[in-house]
């Protein structure tokens, strides 16, 4: 067995690539693949009704909110943000807590203006700014909750009048969110939910069609929520698939259970950064993502070593990404708590063989 602790994309338990890999041969024996049947048959629309419905039950998502599946990833998000909740002549606040953060703040600055509150970027993002206001006339105020390349996630959201704005790519379904306390969340299908290609976005409907903007309607908010995530050929597939996984969760407990596991997995590993000599964690205590641990070691030249070392037991993915160095354990949903201790005692060893 191979412990997957990469970033990405699609990190998915076994049994529901299994039940994917038979519905692309014959799907709810229709004797068509998920692939080919029509999007438009009541096959599919059930598809599309248990993944909201889904949605809707394990993050407890009151009235009052759509939910729906669209394409061009968390990144068109970065875009479509700006276009449909930031109206010319008004200004929306940023966090700058990573890469994914500046690249958001980026594209919402090409579509009207941007106020960054705060940023971490002078210290290469190893935390979470907490000293700043969010202007009160703000159009809305944009987060990330889990920085997927640094490793810090955010635990607290700021109380502010005005919408909030949360990228979760990288950890929703991870645990417990009160959705009610946001305006629009988005994320990339492709770390808890299902395979690239679908985006869920999950928006209160007070906020749609109220940039006062002509958008095209592949853009546009309220033409995807009024077409019921089918105004154009959806990512059948990608939504399937995030069905079927979304059915493990909730077999699973919720997301209040694996959050439980979250935490326990995360906490194992940490301590052992902590504990062993050779190792040590690249952010600030407080704010240690449970999805993305990242962590170098105290002398560099050992690095790569450690590398081949938990390769060949089957530890794979744990190479940091370019802009941290080291290493990042990603531990999404369907990590089992075995690979982390798989992941534990090849450090143990290692340190055991370099003292
Ligand atoms: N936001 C976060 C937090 C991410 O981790 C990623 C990708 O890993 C993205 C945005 C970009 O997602 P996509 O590739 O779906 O555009």
């Amino acid at each position: 067995m191979k412990h997957n602790f990469g970033p990405g994309p699609c990190i998915l338990p076994q049994e529901v690539f299994k039940q994917a890999s038979q519905a692309v041969l014959n799907f709810n024996d229709t004797g068509l693949s998920i692939l080919e049947i029509s999007h438009r048959t009541p096959e599919f629309e059930s598809v599309v009704d248990e993944s909201v419905r889904l949605v809707k039950e394990l993050l407890n998502v009151p009235e009052g909110y759509s939910i729906i599946f669209l394409q061009g990833g968390a990144s068109l998000q970065f875009s479509m943000v700006p276009m449909n909740l930031l109206p010319d002549g008004k200004s929306a606040a940023y966090l700058d807590t990573g890469v994914w953060a500046s690249k958001a703040l980026k594209e919402a600055k090409i579509i009207g203006n941007v106020n960054v509150v705060a940023s971490s970027k002078e210290a290469n993002y190893t935390f979470i700014p907490k000293d700043f206001e969010v202007p009160a006339d703000s159009a809305y105020f944009h987060t990330t909750s889990n920085n997927t390349i640094y490793g810090t996630e955010m635990y607290e959201f700021p109380k502010t009048s005005v919408p909030l704005v949360c990228d979760m790519s990288s950890d929703i379904f991870s645990r417990v969110i009160n959705v009610a306390d946001f305006g629009l969340i988005y994320a990339g299908a492709q770390k808890n939910i299902g395979p690239a290609g679908a985006t869920l976005v999950i928006v209160k409907d007070e906020l749609l069609d109220k940039s006062g903007r002509k958008l095209p309607s592949m853009l546009d908010y309220k033409v995807q929520v009024d077409g019921g995530s089918m105004y154009n050929t959806p990512p059948v597939f990608s939504i399937y698939v995030s069905m079927l996984n979304l059915r493990w969760l909730k077999s699973k407990g919720g997301v209040a259970d694996i959050e439980k596991e979250n935490i326990a997995k995360a906490r194992a590993l940490y301590e052992e950064i902590d504990r062993n000599p050779l190792f040590k964690g690249t952010c600030k205590v407080e704010d240690r993502s449970r999805m993305n641990v990242c962590f170098v070691m105290e002398n560099p030249e050992l690095e790569k070593p450690f590398l081949k070392f938990a390769e060949d037991r089957d530890i794979i993915g744990i190479k940091g990404h370019r802009s941290v160095g080291g290493f990042r354990a990603s531990m999404y949903n369907a990590l089992p708590i075995t690979s982390v201790h798989t992941l534990i005692d090849a450090m143990q060893d290692f340190a055991e063989k370099h003292k």
